[in-house]
């Protein structure tokens, strides 16, 4: 069993990440699994000075501890290269590449798209797609704006072919219909950077992560990811060699459940926001783990907050990271999985 922690370094980390954090650790921790600190960098601009260590000083403040030295994804793209460069080279049973350069800007899409769920994702309408190959390398020799997608099933695959589905061990049976509701997803943003997709799929696989816990906001994108998954699978580009658990290949087919993979599992869970209603984003500052601190916070303070929203104790109260590993199961949390709202 191989957790991972995963935190974007763009701010100080609030009690949200303490608990979407815990949760991972435990997850890991109380199946006796070891636990990977990645430091997930790529998205420069967003990046803060300095926020990996406040990050790292955090979860040790709160006894969260990892094995090994921490993984920074910009000291990685290398592989992400390598993995781009192995899906670029599949061509699809229709003749067409698995890999394609798009055109379109936002805006382009944004016209083009049924709105989609009502939750800011737009689903590519498949524009560039039907560019013709003479076409595609000229505007890319051009010097073209583009970024890089990869293809989803089409409108006339087999319900069989378009869906990916995996158990939750909090939300349960997810399916997701690739062609209908995730569509062609970016793995190289036109500004060059690779694309968070691409490089958590190229790291899980490639460090024999066997357990992924995060927020539930992001169940679609477990779904791109497995698809992705099986595609470096195909391509034999795990990014590392591949030496880890989860590397047999075993999983990755596609059989009347749809795209699925056996060697990692995946827990969602609910979402923290703060008692106005809105998400806890890092930006918001209020309750941020330096706040906290400052004010002289106990650890095990914010650790029972944490523990009680993952619903390990009944009630907020000062606890250690012994205790909750004792006491860690998913089966409370599953059982209570609305959104969190937090007045600390
Ligand atoms: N780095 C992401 C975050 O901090 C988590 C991504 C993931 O768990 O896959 O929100």
């Amino acid at each position: 069993m191989v957790g991972r922690l995963a935190p974007s370094p763009t701010g100080r980390m609030h009690v949200g990440n303490a608990y979407a954090a815990l949760a991972a650790w435990l997850g890991a921790r109380a199946e006796g699994g070891r636990v990977l600190l990645r430091i997930e960098d790529i998205d420069a601009p967003r990046v803060v000075k300095d926020a990996d260590r406040w990050i790292m000083d955090d979860l040790a403040w709160l006894g969260l501890d990892w094995d090994g030295d921490p993984v920074y994804q910009s000291e990685r793209l290398d592989r992400y290269e390598a993995a781009l460069r192995g899906l670029r080279e599949v061509t699809l049973d229709d003749g067409s590449p698995l890999v394609f350069p798009c055109f379109c800007s936002r805006a382009d899409i944004r016209a083009a798209s049924a709105p989609n769920e009502g939750d800011g994702f737009l689903l590519y309408p498949g524009t560039c797609r039907r560019l013709s190959e003479p076409v595609r390398r000229e505007r890319v020799t051009r010097g073209d704006r583009h970024s890089w997608r990869i293809a989803v099933p089409g409108a006339d695959a087999p319900e069989s072919e378009r869906m990916v589905g995996f158990v939750d061990r909090v939300f349960g049976e997810q399916r997701f219909d690739l062609t209908r509701q995730l569509g062609d997803v970016v793995v190289r943003r036109s500004d060059g950077l690779f694309a968070y997709q691409l490089a958590v799929t190229v790291d899980d696989l490639a460090m024999g992560v066997t357990q992924v816990v995060r927020g539930r906001d992001l169940l679609r994108s477990t779904a791109i990811q497995l698809w992705i998954r099986r595609w470096l699978r195909v391509a034999g580009v795990g990014g590392d060699g591949c030496d880890g658990v989860g590397c047999d290949g075993a999983a990755g087919g596609i059989g009347d459940a749809g795209v699925t993979d056996a060697s990692v599992e995946f827990a969602h869970v609910p979402l923290v926001d703060a008692a106005d209603g809105r998400r806890m984003a890092k930006r918001l500052n209020s309750l941020d783990l330096g706040t906290l601190r400052e004010r002289g916070a106990d650890p095990r303070e914010v650790l029972g907050y944490c523990a009680w929203l993952l619903r390990v104790i009944d009630e907020p109260r000062p606890v250690g990271v012994d205790e909750l590993v004792e006491r860690f199961s998913w089966g409370p949390i599953a059982a209570d999985r609305a959104d969190r709202v937090v007045s600390f």
